[in-house]
């Protein structure tokens, strides 16, 4: 453990803060590739007693613990497949009350529909004292990796982040997807998979356009990323022919055009790409 901490507080030349017994650390993994982690999750991974890690964090990561480090699935503990928040939040404040310097690591940011702020309200019940470090979110580092910028100035001044279903497992039926597909010219789709037909659907019955440019990203910033580049219309059907699978972001809008010329882990395979991938014109501003 000691080479590991030391490795990195020489490395990185700005003081970082030290995970402390009796603490816990909500962070956030960053969207897969262990590069994308922030120095001050990295900095804790070495000082952490027990990482309390979800599904979403992968080996890859995982891996960078120290020996001695204590890896607890919060997906799988106690031989139950998905334990439920409540479960989660109690063994979070019992690590803390051990003594333990406890990294509570998420996939993505912890308060990116990520349930960080439900856990560290907890903690606060509890009296248990914390710290947030936020990660690169999915839903633009991952995007970034699929080479689409959640923004362009030609195309849109304003992104969404939606999540495919809310509390009941349901589209989320609080969302006003009219004024969503008239005002909102970049909608990113977090957990979209399970109902992405009725979401596409939702869409184009409020008014978007059944051509607008879909890309549905698979597993972004790990070796396995996929991309699947469609339209709003076609997107459904794509998903299931391509046989897609969690975790997935789709991103509907016109910054997705964006990836001819943007692609950059493409180009490292040999993609050429594109100059001027939105073909000398301005893409559409919605609203
Ligand atoms: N807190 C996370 C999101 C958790 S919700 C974040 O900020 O990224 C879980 C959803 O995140 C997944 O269903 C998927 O939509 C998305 N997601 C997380 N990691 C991903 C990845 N590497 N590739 C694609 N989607 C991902």
């Amino acid at each position: 453990m000691a080479w590991f901490t030391f490795a990195a507080m020489e490395s990185f030349p700005a003081p970082l803060a030290e995970l402390q017994p009796g603490w816990v650390w909500l962070a956030g993994a960053g969207p897969g590739d262990p590069g994308l982690l922030t120095v001050q999750a990295w900095h804790a991974l070495g000082q952490a007693d027990v990482v309390v890690y979800d599904a979403l964090v992968g080996d890859g990561i995982l891996a960078l613990a120290p020996a001695g480090c204590i890896l607890e699935s919060a997906g799988k503990r106690g031989g139950k497949p998905s334990p439920k928040q409540a479960d989660i939040s109690l063994r979070l404040i019992q690590l803390a009350q051990e003594g333990k310097r406890v990294l509570r690591l998420k996939g993505g940011d912890p308060f990116v529909f990520g349930r960080g702020g439900e856990e560290a309200l907890a903690l606060v019940r509890a009296g248990v004292p914390f710290r947030i470090v936020p990660g690169v979110s999915s839903g633009i580092g991952g995007l970034a990796y699929a080479g689409i910028p959640v923004t362009h100035r030609e195309i849109n001044s304003a992104v969404t982040f939606i999540t495919g279903h809310d509390m009941t497992g349901d589209v989320p039926g609080g969302l006003d997807w009219a004024a969503l597909a008239r005002g909102a010219p970049v909608i990113v789709i977090y957990m979209a998979l399970a109902h992405l037909r009725q979401i596409a659907e939702l869409l184009l019955s409020h008014g978007r356009a059944p051509g607008e440019p879909v890309a549905i990203v698979c597993r972004a910033s790990l070796p396995e990323q996929k991309v699947i580049e469609s339209t709003l219309a076609a997107c459904a059907d794509d998903a299931v022919t391509q046989a897609v699978e969690p975790p997935c972001l789709v991103v509907v809008g016109e910054v997705v055009r964006l990836r001819a010329g943007l692609d950059w882990l493409g180009a490292l395979a040999g993609r050429v790409l594109e100059p001027d991938p939105l073909g000398g014109r301005q893409g559409r501003e919605v609203g």
